[in-house]
């Protein structure tokens, strides 16, 4: 049976990246030798690390000025090195779910944080709007996307003050403004590649301006001024990247892909706002294009179990929700075809039915 892939991360790759990963496990560019055992100096992989990222360059129109760094240690370790780079007296941050958190915990190390607006008292169910950003804050932090809660900013918000985001789970969903932003960043394993490698954007003149030492790997500089080859780069996740990055080129860019992603948003929103069992758990304004919560209405939650079980049975895999949200959770992702999309549809419908 087809196993339709709606994991929140890990998650689902294109077949591209996948097969071209697969093949060059085996034989990489032609060399006789695999991908997991090649030099990361030998011409063929810097080719790799250069190409994917100019196409990170190309597809979201990246100006002048700025770089495009591939590190390890996930988003979270950007959470430590956005302030380590950038915070020299106080932060700005918005409280939109658990990683909004965890960065907020880590910022706090390195000086003053300001929370301008959270949502915590509501779980995260929506994006605060009203808020205050002081104009004195060395940046301002969001998330872009909050994974776990399905809310999402589809905008590059308007503050006089340099914005930071966690792209983690929506980067390359979306045309964005990168010109509006110090630091972009994304851990791989959502809309890109396999766990194991970060993107940041950095705008180079944001770098430099704090007073204390930056441990050499934590240094945005380090990984700038050596082309993300200072240390040893995790090769086969930067492999994938590139393939799911030609993969996206080939389809038309980010803006094809956001048609895209906004069509199955929209047809998997509308099941969940008319079948009768179900209701979606985020403010409708602020639901996310790339994970879609939803929970079994109070006078059916006792069906719940019921429903997993059949999603299962028709091949859903990975659509339990968070333990923080309960109920389910489908993660969308740019790799996920409208088919698996409709399948699922098709699934509540028929559960619907039955009962
Ligand atoms: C998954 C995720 C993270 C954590 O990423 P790691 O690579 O596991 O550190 C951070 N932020 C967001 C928005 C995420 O979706």
């Amino acid at each position: 049976m087809k196993k339709h892939n709606f994991y929140a991360g890990p998650s689902i790759l294109s077949e591209y990246t996948i097969k071209n990963t697969a093949d060059a496990v085996l034989d990489f560019a032609g060399t006789g030798l695999s991908l997991l055992e090649i030099s990361h100096r030998s011409k063929e992989f810097v080719a790799v690390m250069d190409e994917a990222r100019a196409l990170v360059k190309e597809l979201l129109e990246v100006p002048e000025g700025y770089d495009v760094v591939f590190v390890g240690g996930g988003a979270s370790m950007q959470f430590c090195m956005v302030p380590f780079n950038l915070l020299k007296k106080k932060a700005a941050y918005l409280e939109t779910g658990t990683w909004a958190v965890n960065a907020i915990k880590e910022a706090k190390l390195f000086g003053e944080v300001d929370v301008v607006a959270s949502s915590k008292e509501d779980n995260f169910t929506y994006i605060p709007k009203n808020y205050t950003v002081p104009e004195d804050a060395d940046y301002f932090h969001i998330t872009t996307n909050n994974t776990i809660f399905g809310t999402e900013m589809r905008y590059d918000p308007d503050v006089k003050v340099p914005l930071v985001a966690d792209m983690s789970s929506d980067i390359f969903s979306r045309p964005i403004d990168v010109a509006k932003y110090d630091i972009i960043y994304a851990g791989a394993q959502k809309n890109l590649a396999p766990a194991g490698v970060t993107i940041a954007i950095v705008r180079e003149g944001a770098l430099g301006h704090v007073e204390r030492a930056i441990p050499t790997m934590l240094d945005y500089r380090t990984h700038i001024k050596k082309g993300s080859m200072f240390n040893t780069p995790p090769c086969l996740p930067v492999f994938s990247a590139l393939q799911t990055l030609k993969y996206y080129k080939q389809l038309g860019g980010v803006k094809v892909l956001e048609k895209m992603n906004l069509e199955k948003a929209a047809i998997l929103y509308d099941e969940i706002d008319r079948n009768k069992l179900f209701r979606g758990t985020a403010k409708e304004e602020d639901r996310s294009i790339m994970n879609v919560c939803f929970v079994m209405n109070d006078e059916y939650k006792d069906l719940e179990t019921e429903f997993a079980e059949f999603a299962t049975s028709k091949g859903m895999i990975g659509i339990k929700g968070h333990r923080s949200v309960g109920g389910f959770r489908a993660s969308i992702y740019n790799a996920m075809p409208k088919s698996s999309v409709e399948a699922l549809i098709e699934t509540m419908k028929e559960f619907e039915k039955n009962h």
